[in-house]
């Protein structure tokens, strides 16, 4: 049976308003992280959020959950067809209904469901975005992932599309499991491994675990707005504090230490460091002396000028590489440069923006449009532009 249930939610530290709503009504909770200009985004997500609310829904739990959120889907979609100000608007959505021993969860956007069962915490859901994709599909890892530039782009969502596809599926609960919903301004700020040990340390109070939660990713920048709705299934009942604070999972704090953000950094400063010549030279300055001092003067010349020559290159390369991606609102667009941010600065720069959605396109499509290759931008230009064609009507 479900025992506490508590939700948070806080518009961050950058944004005005809260575009994010919840539904935290036992035995159904969901989570939708409104997106649009003007106030579209807090429309799409509160209309999504009643939706789930008020809907019933016929036949087995995965159906139901589908039901609710395709419900949700046309709602906003008609608003956004009948009302100008919000065209274009749309939603996550992701939820969770328990039923009979079994958490049933639906889910479309980049909004998470987690499991912590045992001290461990796992992400149940699959992230549907453009850096989701990449790491399913082997282009970049997930901690490449956690700092990529275009991590906000997603690729399915509610309210552009008469229909939607929906992620559902069911977990067998064990009593003590702790199920936590959240949109990506909790993710994008604080690490999987960190949420689980805020959880842990808060395990026998879930409110306070909810606002522990919100205070660590406004910690961390609050770029976002964030929301989280947690529920736990009791051991028997009324003994739900009782249980012991689990310890926190050990294998996933492992490759945290194993592959760092600095994994994505380019190769200029491993050029710097694999070319220093004065390294063999160089002696403790103890030692003063005419031809010594010539010697490591020389040295560091033919060093700066390879510094300087490496610098060119990477620079030329810069200008030369193209690649595909999509603005956070989601449109298309081709860059020139590197997919990277390097501390906080920018490897490239759009040349293209394209009115095609990453949301219009099916998988397979994106699949080869955002494939993180680099290519000459004629190439690029030329993809996008033979989508667009097909897609737009
Ligand atoms: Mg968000």
């Amino acid at each position: 049976m479900i025992g506490h249930s508590a939700s948070a939610t806080d518009p961050g530290r950058r944004r005005r308003r809260n575009e994010d709503a919840f539904v935290c009504e036992p035995p159904l909770y969901a989570i939708a992280d409104g997106m649009g200009g003007a106030r579209a985004g807090e429309i799409a997500s509160r209309l999504a959020a009643a939706a789930v609310r008020e809907g019933g829904g016929e036949g087995g739990p995965e159906e139901r959950v589908r039901t609710l959120i395709q419900e949700a889907n046309a709602r906003v979609h008609q608003r956004a067809n009948e009302d100008s100000s919000a065209s274009g608007m749309g939603t996550t959505m992701t939820v969770a209904l328990v039923e009979e021993g079994r958490v049933t969860i639906g889910h479309v956007g980049d909004s998470r469901a987690y499991l912590l069962r045992g001290g461990v915490l796992e992400q149940l859901t699959d992230d549907h975005s453009l850096v989701g994709e990449l790491v399913r599909s082997g282009k970049l890892s997930p901690e490449e992932a956690e700092s990529h530039p275009q991590r906000s782009v997603i690729t399915r969502v509610l309210g552009t599309e008469p229909d939607v596809d929906v992620d559902t599926f069911s977990v067998a609960t064990r009593p003590g499991d702790v199920f936590l919903l959240s949109s990506d301004g909790l993710s994008s700020m604080v690490a999987d491994e960190a949420i689980g040990s805020t959880l842990g340390r808060h395990r026998g109070d879930l409110d306070a675990a909810a606002r522990a939660l919100v205070d660590a990713a406004n910690r961390n920048g609050g770029e976002d707005n964030i929301t989280v709705v947690l529920f736990e299934l009791a051991a028997r009942l009324g003994d739900t504090a009782e249980l012991p604070p689990a310890p926190v999972g050990p294998e996933r704090a492992d490759d945290e230490d194993t592959l760092s953000g600095l994994d994505a950094v380019p190769a200029a400063d491993e050029i710097a460091v694999g070319w220093d010549p004065g390294a063999d030279s160089y002696e403790p300055a103890a030692v003063p002396g005419g031809p010594r001092r010539r010697r490591l003067l020389v040295a560091s010349l033919v060093f700066l000028a390879l510094l300087a020559a490496a610098s060119l290159l990477a620079l030329w390369g810069l200008s030369r590489a193209h690649f595909v991606g999509a603005e956070s609102d989601g449109h298309v667009a081709v860059y020139q440069g590197l997919p990277y941010d390097v501390a906080g600065v920018r490897l490239y720069r759009s040349v293209y923006v394209s009115r095609l959605l990453a949301a219009q396109l099916s998988q397979r499509e994106r699949r080869s449009l955002f494939d993180h290759d680099l290519i000459g931008q004629r190439s690029a230009l030329r993809e996008v532009k033979s989508l667009e064609a097909e897609v737009i009507p």
